[in-house]
């Protein structure tokens, strides 16, 4: 595949898409290097609506085929919530630390045994044509009591991997990107690129 555009502006996310792609994409292109371009309301129902609208738009307007990522926290006991929501769950003007307040308000009393919780990805990538296919990657934890470490961002303080008894805000960003939802997500889709001879509709 010669040319490919990551519908994100979030840097940090076009350098891992680029890191990934290497010698199956010849050039990856961010949306924001096109202009005109907008930002694509994320109102879907779920992660894989979101993800498909903005790989979607960014293939449309670009006339080049687009990969776009949705992610979030799905806690058990919140019947899934914040899901979709996860980057504005505290309200208008939501930021990590209200976030995770509200987290913690919210699974107040709540005992361990019922604290699980996971991180969701999905990435689509779509063609011009608007024909898509998505990739899944998940990760598993519990929600802590209380924040634990410095790194990372989102909720990654609360966030306990029971296997390395740290959350992701403790464990080094080498080990988060090994294990994370997004890893998991790019690694279905590298290995299906790597099957399908660069093509992921095949
Ligand atoms: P987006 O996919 O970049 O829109 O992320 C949605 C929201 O999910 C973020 O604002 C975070 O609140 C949360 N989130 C997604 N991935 C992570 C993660 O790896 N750690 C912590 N929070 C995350």
């Amino acid at each position: 595949m010669k040319k490919l555009v990551v519908a994100t502006r979030n840097r940090g996310k076009i350098v891992e898409l680029e890191l990934l792609l290497q010698g199956v994409v010849e050039t990856v292109l961010p949306i924001g290097s096109f202009p005109g371009t907008t930002e694509v309301e994320e109102d879907g129902a779920t992660f894989r609506e979101n993800a498909v609208k903005k790989a979607r738009y960014a293939a449309e307007v670009t006339g080049l085929p687009a990969l776009a990522d949705d992610s979030g926290l799905v806690v058990d006991y919140l019947n899934g919530r914040p899901g979709v929501h996860s980057a504005r769950f505290a309200g208008p003007g939501a930021n990590d630390k209200s976030n995770n307040r509200k987290l913690l308000e919210e699974l107040a009393g709540v005992p361990v045994s019922r604290r699980n919780a996971a991180f969701h990805c999905v990435l689509a990538y779509c063609t011009p044509e608007g024909e898509c296919r998505t990739f899944d990657g998940t990760l598993e934890g519990i929600i802590l009591e209380k924040e634990q470490g410095e790194g990372g961002f989102g909720y990654d303080p609360l966030f306990l991997i029971p296997g390395y008894g740290e959350t992701l805000a403790q464990l080094s960003m080498e080990i988060k990107n090994n294990i994370s939802h997004r890893a998991a997500a790019l690694f279905q889709l590298k290995r299906h690129l790597a099957e399908s001879d660069g093509n992921p509709l095949q």
